[in-house]
């Protein structure tokens, strides 16, 4: 195996962080891609030659990617203009009611404060506390961990990490905690919103999730040039260290000999032999089989109604008046609780509206590109949903909370559900794998190690779950998986060639 490559099925960051960790400790790497660019989620959409954002566009947990292109030889400053956020997001319910959310601690307190009374700036400072005690305890043995279980979180946190674990009550929603916090519903459900970075409800989703709030309280960074520059950045540094990538070519089954993968076909009907694969795709795209039969059984399926949230999205580049947007912004629904409910068949009637305004970074003076975001079921495999009346909804929303858009049709590409699932097969258009919701659905995700020798699995709908950071985390999980893999197959073989005694 050892002139044979890596072969990685997949450019979204799971796969890229993956492919720069093991092209940085000297390994043939090989990525396929099906797209014609790297980033999966993480793309771009041009409008009249505006790139705008079309995925992700909050960027956290840097010390993630810090780690990552260190590695790699390089650092993050080096390869991306990364810019804090004073501003971590301004929220809207109408009327007159904004709150701001800073990146200092007490600005926050005080905005609070203003908003909704003294004792609320208070219930916040101890929700943030609690926040940070929570991702602190799951830091090591929950996120860092290739397969943890409720057994290993417990014993793997030494005494002082098992005290604070046994402080997080599993079985809270995280609507039972914000709730417990706050008492104005505004902050229930501006924390509660939480849950939807996993797609998943808050009236369903673990407590745990709390633990995004100290995330976003730890730094939000705009990234010069949209958060595609971070997939650009890991292409051109696994490019630099010597890596291959292949784009417009999907991996369409896997061979295996005695039991281990040892060689891919690709859609161009080719067959490239490989020591490993790395699968970045969906995991349901593994246990549906569309990397064919003797891979299928590597993953479990995720049943349509364990999946997490899909969202119909519209890419603009418009002229905005009236609200003064900032990089985040929120506008709230009238009763969440109506629309996560009615999220659970289709469109809400008054949804929550997520804009990033990308230019709010600089002064903006004309149209300027938006990522405009609304929850949506995964249900993009059913018959095509009309989508003319949850734009309408949106558009009343916004207007509702000041911010006027002089339309043009021309100058807006929208994603629904359907869209997500032709992006990403298998998933009906859910974009963050399996929902959050129940204690054990944190364990249910896949490890990065599977049961076939050679094929690990890494991205968002794998341990440890979804978003940016954590996928670029799932990359790593499975880079170091397959290099302990290949460290310990080595010693064998060493110690079998020398004298014919194996030493082990
Ligand atoms: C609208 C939207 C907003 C979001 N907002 C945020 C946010 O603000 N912050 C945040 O952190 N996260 C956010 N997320 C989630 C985040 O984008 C994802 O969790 C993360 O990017 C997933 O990365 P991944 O490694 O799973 O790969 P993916 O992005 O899922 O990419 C997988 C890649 O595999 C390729 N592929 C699939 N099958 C094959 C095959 N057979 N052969 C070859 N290639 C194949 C696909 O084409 C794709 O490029 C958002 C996502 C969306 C869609």
């Amino acid at each position: 195996m050892r002139n044979k490559p890596i072969i990685i099925a997949g450019a979204g960051i799971g796969g890229l962080s993956a492919a720069c960790l093991l092209a940085a400790r000297g390994e043939e790497v090989l990525l396929i891609e099906r797209q014609a660019a790297p980033g999966g989620k993480m793309r771009h959409i041009n409008i009249d030659g505006a790139l705008i954002d079309g995925g992700p566009t909050v960027f956290t947990m840097r010390y993630i990617f810090d780690a990552i292109f260190a590695e790699a030889g390089t650092t993050l400053e080096a390869e991306l203009g990364l810019k804090p956020l004073s501003v971590l997001a301004r929220h809207s319910w109408g009327h007159g009611a904004e709150l701001d959310l800073f990146a200092d601690l007490k600005q926050s307190a005080d905005a609070i404060a203003q908003f909704a009374g003294p004792d609320e700036a208070n219930h916040f400072l101890s929700f943030q506390a609690e926040s940070r005690r929570v991702f602190n305890a799951l830091k090591k043995p929950f996120i860092e961990s290739q397969r943890p279980t409720p057994f290993s979180l417990a014993t793997s946190s030494g005494i002082s990490g098992m005290l604070e674990l046994m402080r997080i009550n599993p079985f809270e929603t995280l609507w039972s905690a914000v709730s417990r916090h706050f008492k104005d519903p505004r902050l229930r459900q501006l924390y509660g919103r939480y849950a939807t970075y996993c797609g998943s409800s808050p009236f369903e989703a673990v407590a745990t999730l709390m633990l995004i709030a100290h995330v976003e309280q730890d730094g939000v960074w705009s990234v010069e040039g949209g958060m595609h520059a971070v997939a650009r950045a890991f292409e051109r540094v696994f490019l630099r260290l010597g890596g291959t990538i292949r784009y417009g070519l999907s991996v369409s089954d896997v061979e295996l000999h005695h039991g281990s993968v040892s060689a891919i076909a690709t859609s161009e009907s080719e067959r490239i032999e490989c020591s490993d694969l790395i699968i970045n795709a969906d995991v349901n795209a593994v246990a549906s089989g569309l990397f064919g039969p003797s891979v299928q059984h590597a993953a479990r399926a995720v049943p349509a109604k364990a999946r997490s949230l899909s969202a119909i999205t519209w890419a603009a580049h418009l002229t905005t008046h009236g609200f003064p947007l900032e990089h985040h912004n929120v506008f709230f629904s009238s009763d969440y609780k109506k629309e996560f409910d009615e999220l659970a068949t289709g469109y809400p009637s008054d949804p929550t509206v997520y804009i990033c305004a990308q230019d709010r970074t600089e002064k903006v003076d004309g149209p300027e590109r938006l990522l405009i975001l609304v929850n949506s079921p995964a249900n993009g495999d059913d018959a095509p949903q009309a989508h003319q009346k949850i734009e309408m909804a949106m558009r009343l929303k916004l207007a509702h909370c000041g911010l006027k858009i002089d339309w043009d049709d021309t100058r807006i590409v929208t994603t629904p559900p359907s869209g997500f699932a032709d992006l990403f097969p298998a998933t009906g258009g859910a974009i963050y794998g399996r929902a959050s919701h129940g204690w054990l659905a944190s364990f249910q995700r896949a490890a990065a190690k599977t049961k076939i020798p050679g094929l690990y699995l890494a991205g968002g709908s794998a341990h440890p779950g979804p978003g940016v950071p954590m996928a670029a985390m799932s990359g790593r999980l499975a880079a170091e998986s397959l290099m302990v893999q290949r460290v310990s197959t080595r010693k064998f073989h060493r110690g079998a060639i020398t004298g014919g005694i194996s030493m082990r």
